[in-house]
């Protein structure tokens, strides 16, 4: 895990938050390549879950909303952890996560008592308990109270979902290994409205899409583990939830969920606004209050699935290499660019003009001119970059029937192969 932490910190993925003023527990700023790799992933989610769908559709709402937001879903009363301070160096843990003494001292713990995860903050120039208000601690929320927008505006028919990507923030007591439990999160949810009596259909079917995205975007299924949750461990609105747990180096732990919230929220929300949050069955007249399947995702922990499954060390040309094995679709940089010398301008000037050519049509493409080739290939294979590119003196016609071609260079077995340059979008891409 430190080796991923390393690499991520030197090759620009992953920074502490506030770093310069000594950090802030809980927080990681994405560099760079760690940017390119989180939008990927959102953007592949994006498409796979509501753009490539004839029934889901998306939302970004405000991450401030109305307290009684969170009233009625019962988050002010019900979302917390159990917290226990150690008498004598005062540290404080999670109740669930520690055995009977501090493992940072060995004291004695006082009473466990309940700690809400929610980060309150306050709205408008005037204090009080009226201007309370909080960051959301699940983007959920923002779905549930644009459910009658959504129905007035696009009428659509059960079954059918809401998506959302946003920041969601939770107060964790004890944030630790690495982007895996942050205080300030991103997710990806979708909420599934279904009739009363075809949940447990609509549930497996996202059951099975849930493990399906898992393994297109490169997690190993073997990875991926269903836990059943057991009726007193599940969140307070679920009948039914799994957790799918992942093999990370800290050991295995959810990585994503995904729960059957029943009619809890729609009818709390329409019962604490007054707002009708009923949908009227046009084929059979009824009206009635959809039941919910919600897959939640969380990216932070994808990324660091993702990273964890992609980091790979084997030996190449007799060296030791370390090498992020992304597929193409997720890796932050899809091919480098090089002039084979930088120090001859018509090489250089040959690589710009592939280099251009190829950004046009797949913008996530670098250039790469420092060092020599070894180091450029060492760099990019670091970085998970599928293909290496190299302009050489055939590029240029130095051997005529070479005119026009390039060495492309595959990470995974740095095999080298000539190819023209007129085929390199439809290999890269
Ligand atoms: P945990 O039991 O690990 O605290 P949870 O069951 O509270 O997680 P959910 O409320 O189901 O998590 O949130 C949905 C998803 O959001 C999780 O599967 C996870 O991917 C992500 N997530 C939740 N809390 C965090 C966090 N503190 N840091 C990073 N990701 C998180």
């Amino acid at each position: 895990m430190e080796k991923i932490v390393s690499l991520c910190k030197r090759r620009g993925f992953i920074y502490p938050g506030s770093e310069i003023y000594g950090g802030l527990s809980g927080t990681w700023d994405y560099g760079p390549l760690g940017v390119e790799l989180k939008n990927n992933i959102k953007q592949l989610w994006w498409r796979t879950f509501v753009q490539e769908r004839d029934d889901m559709c998306g939302v970004d709402a405000a991450i401030l909303m109305s307290p009684e937001v969170w009233k009625a879903s019962g988050h002010v009363d019900g979302f917390q952890d159990p917290l226990v301070e150690c008498a004598k160096c005062k540290r404080r843990f999670r109740a669930d996560q520690v055995a009977d003494t501090c493992p940072e001292c060995g004291g004695k713990f006082g009473e466990v008592r309940q700690f809400n995860m929610m980060f309150k903050t306050q709205i408008g120039a005037a204090e009080g308990e009226g201007s309370i208000s909080y960051l959301r601690p699940e983007t959920a929320g923002g779905i549930f109270v644009n459910f009658k927008n959504i129905i007035d505006s696009f009428h659509p028919k059960l079954p059918f979902g809401i998506a959302q990507i946003g920041k969601a923030f939770r107060n964790e007591i004890a944030p630790r290994d690495f982007i895996f439990r942050v205080r300030e999160m991103e997710q990806m949810e979708i909420e599934y409205f279904v009739r009363p009596q075809e949940w447990e259909q609509g549930f497996e079917s996202w059951r099975n899409a849930t493990r399906g995205f898992m393994e297109s975007i490169g997690v190993p299924r073997e990875h991926v583990h269903e836990l059943e949750v057991a009726p007193e461990d599940r969140a307070h609105y679920s009948k039914r939830t799994i957790d799918f747990e992942f093999d990370f180096p800290f050991g295995r732990k959810e990585l994503c969920g995904l729960a059957y919230r029943t009619d809890f929220d729609l009818s709390a929300h329409a019962k604490a606004s007054g707002a009708d949050l009923t949908y009227l069955d046009d084929a059979t007249g009824e009206r009635f209050t959809p039941h919910v399947i919600e897959p939640s995702f969380g990216v932070d922990r994808t990324v660091l699935a993702l990273l964890a499954s992609a980091y790979t060390e084997d030996e190449l040309g007799g060296e030791p290499r370390t090498y992020l094995k992304f597929n193409s679709a997720v890796a932050p940089v899809k091919a480098a660019v090089f002039p084979l010398l930088k120090n001859k301008p018509e090489l250089v000037a040959k690589a710009r003009e592939v280099y251009l050519m190829l950004k046009k049509q797949i913008p996530q493409v670098m250039w790469d001119d420092n060092g020599n080739i070894g180091k450029r290939y060492r760099r990019q294979d670091e970085i998970g970059t599928p293909y290496c590119i190299t302009i050489d003196f055939d590029t240029l016609g130095e051997t005529a029937s070479l005119k026009d071609t390039v060495t492309i260079r595959n990470r995974d077995t740095g095999e080298q192969e000539r190819v023209s340059v007129d085929s390199l979008v439809s290999r890269i891409a």
